[in-house]
């Protein structure tokens, strides 16, 4: 959303900065060169010729992680990146933004012994930061094939898709609405995480493997959808999800009232420095908890998340949840807002105290209003994080999709839609998860649209 128009109080910077850092601070900076060949000598080199280590096998990108942490270990980097691009085209950018507490380093056999596990997202960044840095080629393409590929978006899925169909020598051409890479990654991953850095580099190795990018070209005209089909053998859908989805409470168009991705944009590209003194977040994901500990950075007195279940049902991974309540984020459990209030700016959130019932279809238990419970609590910024809404007008231009609840449906072995010559992965099957799940799915995608075309052509 370049432009995005966010409405934000300038307040000054709260002491609630210097306990957290600044919003382009990072969470975890780089290892240095002696602190990342001491942690590569603490990894056990688990696994061998019969079984995988078991930080491998919670790789959802399957990174062979022992080979390339003794590759750091013998001071060979160029090999432990080649070992990391080997399975994933954005190495550099899962080393920091994948959710390593609950992947690869939650399996590391050290915890079991009671002792920290190995630093994996660390080290892989120590590795392909370096690499990167010195333009090292770590992919050969094969020879060139006729088939042409038309991949819309370059998102992770779009960008490791085409990647990895280049390597297999198809041509191929992305198309992204956004005037620069990455998708989520640019536009709304926590600044903290990855602000853009090595985006630009990766991409760049994308092109050189032969990749042709349109960027600010949006396919947001069925006739656009129509050439790109026509010259293409085969589409890959990398679009992702869409805008923040719609609420109808009464109040939700006062000053002071945000949706939670124009605000992370507007926060990443450098147009919002400051946030109000009290804010509210709405929403029990892991983009409502990055709000709320960027609201912290941006120097928010008070930060208060309001869920409607309790924090065992709070679907935000819990080492988030746990770092946001160290850093100061408060939660309001089995709350519920009714409607914003103020006059020419938001001043409250009327709420209401929820009790669970039976549990739903999501197997989760149902929160139920109690009668007369309702409270108001002063705020005069609130953040709406509730998710976002599939990209059903785009699928529907598109002949024989079928879509379950607005997601594509896919053959999970190859990545095919239900129209054969259109394949996807990502968000916009997904639902929504992590970039290494789009990198997961982008390979699978390549591998289905590879077979197809042989098959084809
Ligand atoms: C706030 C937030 C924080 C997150 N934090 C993390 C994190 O810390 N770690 C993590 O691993 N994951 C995180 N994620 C999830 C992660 O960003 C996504 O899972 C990932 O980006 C999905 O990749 P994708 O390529 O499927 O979609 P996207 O990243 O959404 O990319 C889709 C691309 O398609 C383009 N596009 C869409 N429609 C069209 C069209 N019609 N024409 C042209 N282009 C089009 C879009 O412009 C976009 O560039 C976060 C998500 C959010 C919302
Ligand atoms: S599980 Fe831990 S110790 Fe074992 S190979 Fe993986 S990182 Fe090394």
């Amino acid at each position: 959303m370049p432009g995005a128009s966010v409405s934000v109080l300038t307040a000054a910077p709260s002491p609630a900065e210097h306990r957290v850092g600044g919003i382009f601070d990072e969470l975890h900076p780089a290892l240095t060169p002696p602190a990342a060949l001491f942690e590569a000598h603490r990894c056990l080199q688990c696994g061998g010729p019969y079984a995988t280590a078991p930080c491998t096998l919670a790789c959802p990108a399957g990174i062979d992680v022992p080979a390339f942490i003794a590759a750091i270990g013998r001071g060979d980097l160029t090999k432990a990146a080649v070992t990391i691009f080997a399975e994933n085209l954005l190495g550099g950018t899962c080393s920091r933004v994948c959710p390593v507490e609950a992947l690869c380093q939650s399996r590391c056999v050290l915890e079991h012994e009671g002792r920290r596990p190995v630093e994996i997202g660390l080290l892989q960044r120590h590795a392909t930061d370096w690499a990167l840095a010195q333009g090292i080629k770590f992919r050969t393409v094969a020879k060139p094939k006729t088939a042409r590929v038309a991949v819309i978006g370059a998102g992770p899925a779009g960008m490791v898709c085409a990647g990895e169909l280049a390597i297999l020598g198809y041509r191929v051409t992305v198309y992204d609405a956004r005037e620069d890479f990455g998708g989520l990654v640019r536009y709304a991953i926590a600044p903290y995480r990855q602000q853009r850095e090595p985006l630009p580099q990766e991409a760049r190795l994308i092109a050189e493997l032969g990749v042709d990018f349109h960027l600010g070209f949006a396919v947001d005209r069925i006739e656009r959808l129509r050439s790109i089909e026509a010259e293409a053998d085969a589409v890959f859908l990398g679009v992702g999800l869409g805008d923040d989805i719609d609420v109808r409470y009464r109040g939700k168009e006062l000053p002071g009232v945000l949706k939670s991705l124009a605000f992370i944009e507007a926060v990443k590209l450098g147009r919002v420095d400051h946030v109000g003194h009290r804010v509210a977040v709405i929403g029990d994901g892991n983009t409502a908890i990055d709000v709320a500990r960027e609201a912290l950075r941006l120097g928010a007195e008070e930060v208060t998340m309001i869920y409607r279940r309790t924090e065992a049902e709070m679907p935000a991974y819990q080492h988030e949840v746990e770092e946001a309540r160290e850093e100061g984020v408060q939660f309001e459990w089995l709350a519920n807002p009714i409607q914003f209030l103020g006059s020419d700016h938001l001043q409250a959130i009327e709420c209401q105290h929820m009790r669970l019932g039976e549990p739903d279809t999501s197997g989760r238990r149902r929160p139920e209003p109690v009668p007369g419970s309702e409270f108001v609590l002063p705020v005069d910024t609130a953040i709406l994080a509730m998710g976002q809404k599939p990209r059903v007008e785009f699928f529907a231009w598109i002949d024989g999709l079928i879509l379950d609840d607005g997601l594509l449906k896919i053959d999970p072995a190859t990545g095919q839609t239900t129209n054969p010559k259109y394949f996807s992965g990502g968000d916009a099957v997904n639902g929504g998860a992590t970039v290494v799940e789009a990198v997961r799915a982008a390979k699978i995608a390549a591998r289905g649209i590879d077979g197809y075309l042989r098959h084809r052509v």
